[in-house]
């Protein structure tokens, strides 16, 4: 460790050992560090559907059961991946006694509640893979942190994919650990039928994933007890892990906390220099695998509560 990053973390520290309220922002850079997709880029793309497509209420109303399949995949996959070093120090730091804390993460994978944090420190934005809502107007059922896998027998077996040279990539194994490098082609999308798909126990009619399509808003009520707990006092300290926390909401979040007072701490591979150089005030950056720089730097107060 360098000697700049050694005194960094030495203020970081010295800031943590005395902040009261803390605030984590958590993004897709730290589910990475379990292996999972991002949807961003070269895999932006499944079973050659263009991920962008499937994520809107308008798929979900044409093929209900095509929208399903690419999400069965999404859950198969996230239950595949195992929370990391960073996802089980934040579930940690809400165990702190003497600290008020809550995770406002923008990733769908459940990856954060299997970590073991509670469910009420926990604020996910952009929903979850494992939420599953009714789609009929006036009927509020939801069941959250939903793990069953497929969810209906139609949905079981969709998720195989093969490699270019026929070798199967079961989801299941973990034979291709490069396959972001190959074209994949995969079994056939299913045509489903509306019966196949998961339905509603009180009304009877469909249920859907509930995570944020594009072209939805985020729920008021979550936005709500966010700006609650950030009014109720100042955050002594925001932690931004995975992310660059410069897109709604979460910009509005740092700047606010910073407004206030609070300092903002941000654990990410990518980070301007200035940044991890410490020429801006009341900001830390740690470059690197926020896996391995959160446990190491929240570690003067997740050391006093069990693994
Ligand atoms: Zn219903």
């Amino acid at each position: 460790m360098s000697t700049r990053l050694n005194k960094s973390m030495m203020e970081f520290q010295d800031h943590l050992r005395h902040s009261k309220r803390i605030v984590a922002l958590v993004g897709a850079g730290l589910s990475a560090s379990s292996g999972l997709p991002t949807f961003r880029g070269s895999q932006g793309l499944w079973k050659n559907f263009n991920m962008i497509d499937l994520a809107t209420p308008d798929a979900f109303y044409i093929d209900p059961g095509l929208v399903w399949q690419f999400y069965s995949y999404r859950r198969h996959a996230a239950l595949k991946a195992h929370p990391n070093s960073g996802h089980l120090a934040l579930a940690r730091l809400s165990q702190v006694p003497s600290v008020e804390f809550v995770t406002i993460t923008q990733n769908v994978d459940g990856l954060s509640i299997r970590a073991g944090t509670p469910r009420h420190k926990l604020h996910e934005i952009h929903g979850s893979l494992f939420d599953l809502r009714c789609t009929s107007f006036g009927c509020n059922y939801v069941d959250h942190d939903n793990f069953v896998d497929p969810l209906t027998p139609a949905l079981g077996g969709t998720e195989e994919e093969f490699d270019r040279s026929g070798r199967k990539r079961s989801m299941h194994g973990d034979e291709d650990t490069d396959g972001a490098s190959v074209s994949p082609e995969f079994t056939p999308v299913k045509q489903l039928d509306d019966s196949e798909l998961p339905r509603c126990p009180a009304c009877g009619d469909l249920l859907r994933p509930g995570v944020v399509w594009f072209g939805e808003s985020l729920s008021l009520q979550l936005l709500n007890r966010i700006d609650g707990f950030i009014e109720q006092g100042p955050i002594d300290l925001m932690l931004v892990v995975g992310t660059s926390g410069t897109v709604y909401p979460a910009n509005g979040y740092v700047d606010r906390v910073r407004y206030k007072g609070g300092k903002v701490a941000i654990f990410n591979t990518d980070i301007e220099d200035s940044v991890v150089d410490g020429q801006q005030e009341g900001v830390w950056g740690f470059r690197g695998d926020a896996a391995e720089t959160l446990p190491q730097a929240l570690d003067p107060l997740i050391s006093q509560v069990c693994p």
